[in-house]
């Protein structure tokens, strides 16, 4: 039952501004509730649109229950700027509520303030009232906004909880399985579920490839409640028997929009096979709904509760950006010219291809500028090591792809360089959000060809700014 003092959360199905009302889909379980344009606070009666979030108090009135005093979630959230967490990449504003108001056992919510976290992120505050209702949800939103907790936090409160705990005689069973699409990524999110589950006696592990599988075969055996996995390992060590995903509860895939881009759609699929259907709790992430990914989630959730967390504004107030109009031949001088400025303290550089890093990484090195390269092709050690110097300060560049640069934690990059523009327009927003963290400034730089000023077009729309251009660099 809803409580009618409760704030709520909620985004609008649709909304006729002739008519002046339409209605407010819940985000708790997906009810949907009346708004009349006299509800909403001053100033708010603007350009109120469907997928706007909201929040409200709910007031039962002859014909059903209706919205009153609604606020813009953003209002709100924006309002209250805490720079005290851990940095958040996006959105480094908490959401008006606290992890108390969220039905949370103690021992989670210990773990939760030993993290120092003060409040929910926005997908905090969204996500957690509805997978705990264990609804399917798609959540729209990517690394860098707390999206990892958003569904960690739940998850773990499901299992704790006695009426479905592992009985502590038998073997443990995987109930939950998390499939990431890299590796970094995988143990990023193995990481935070040992964080905020580590006064509930839960057991987790991560299984990827490119390592020696016998001590991830170990780990299982011992026996896990939550599994942490790319696909490729996973499906691998199904195969071989030493995975048994029959009595999985719920299901989550992370990241997508880049299970599609590496081609990991169809292993996703054949993953889905192996899991109980009756009953599953299936959450998919991504940053972007390209159509494959939409396609799939319709044929794997159940009437999901889609909720959006866009990462526009926050990060573009306190970029500077500009584009350097370039041909293709002279990027990497003008690359070399922009290096020599000594405020460039720790730069990422965007590659389309791997084989382009590694051919920017090689010319840098030899001019005597530290900097490696991260890609899909490197082994995991390489990567985890190139990280690492990049995140102590010893290489000064790290050059990287798309795929590979998901899942990156890194503070204080100073620059962003996009060598080449991205494929996908959304893609340059995911990339110049790796700096200008917490609120600090951050520089953008992206390289356009001539022929690629549609795409700066695109950038531009929607982006919602025009970008500084700079040509006769070089
Ligand atoms: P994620 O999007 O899951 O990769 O999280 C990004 C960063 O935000 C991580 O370093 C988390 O530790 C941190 N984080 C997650 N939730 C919160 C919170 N509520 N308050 C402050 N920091 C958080």
């Amino acid at each position: 039952m809803l409580k009618e003092t409760q704030r709520m959360t909620g985004t609008v199905k649709w909304y006729n501004e002739k008519k002046g009302f339409g209605f407010i889909t819940l985000d708790s379980d997906g009810k949907d509730i009346f708004l009349h344009h006299t509800a909403l606070q001053p100033n708010e009666d603007n350009n109120i649109t469907s997928g706007d979030c909201l929040t409200f108090t709910i007031q039962p009135q002859k014909k059903g229950l209706a919205a009153i005093e609604v606020t813009r979630l953003e209002e709100v959230v924006q309002s209250r700027i805490s720079k005290k967490n851990k940095p958040l990449q996006y959105n480094q504003i908490d959401s008006g509520l606290n992890f108390a108001d969220l039905d949370l056992d103690s021992k989670i919510l210990q773990a939760v303030r030993d993290s120092g976290y003060e409040a929910p992120t926005p997908i905090q505050a969204q996500a957690i009232p509805i997978i705990l209702n264990e609804k399917d949800m798609i959540g729209c939103a990517q690394t860098g906004t707390g999206k990892t907790a958003a569904f960690a936090l739940p998850i773990l409160q499901r299992l704790v909880s006695i009426k479905n705990n592992n009985n502590m005689k038998t073997k443990r069973k995987i109930r939950v399985l998390v499939v990431a699409p890299t590796r970094e990524l995988a143990i990023q999110i193995k990481d935070s579920f040992n964080i905020y589950g580590k006064y509930t006696g839960l057991r987790n592990t991560v299984v990827y490839g490119g390592v020696g599988q016998n001590p991830q075969v170990k780990k299982l055996q011992q026996g896990v409640d939550i599994l942490v996995a790319t696909p490729g390992r996973l499906l691998d060590l199904i195969r071989q028997g030493h995975i048994n995903l029959g009595y999985v509860e719920v299901l989550i895939l992370d990241e997508g929009d880049r299970m599609l881009d590496m081609g990991f759609i169809n292993d996703i699929r054949t993953i889905i096979n192996y899991i109980p259907k009756k009953n599953r709790q299936t959450l998919l992430f991504s940053a972007t709904i390209p159509p494959e990914v939409k396609k799939l989630a319709n044929s794997i959730l159940n009437t999901p509760i889609r909720i959006d967390i866009s990462p526009e504004q926050p990060t573009l107030e306190v970029l500077k950006q500009s584009v350097f109009l370039i041909s293709k031949k002279k990027k990497q001088a003008l690359l070399e010219k922009l290096l020599v400025d000594k405020s460039i303290k720790r730069a990422l550089v965007f590659m389309r291809t791997k084989h382009g890093a590694n051919r920017v990484v090689k010319i840098l090195k030899r001019k005597g500028i530290h900097t490696d390269a991260i890609h899909g092709n490197k082994s995991q050690t390489a990567r985890q090591k190139a990280l690492q110097s990049f995140r102590t300060g010893a290489i000064r560049v790290l050059v990287a792809t798309d795929v590979a640069s998901r899942g990156i934690d890194v503070d204080e990059i100073s620059h962003v360089i996009q060598f080449d523009l991205p494929d996908e327009t959304e893609t340059y927003l995911h990339r110049i959000g790796r700096t200008a963290r917490a609120g600090a400034g951050g520089i953008a730089y992206a390289f356009c060809e001539e022929n690629q000023l549609h795409k700066l077009k695109e950038i531009e729309k929607l982006i919602r700014m025009r970008l500084k251009i700079v040509k006769n660099h070089i």
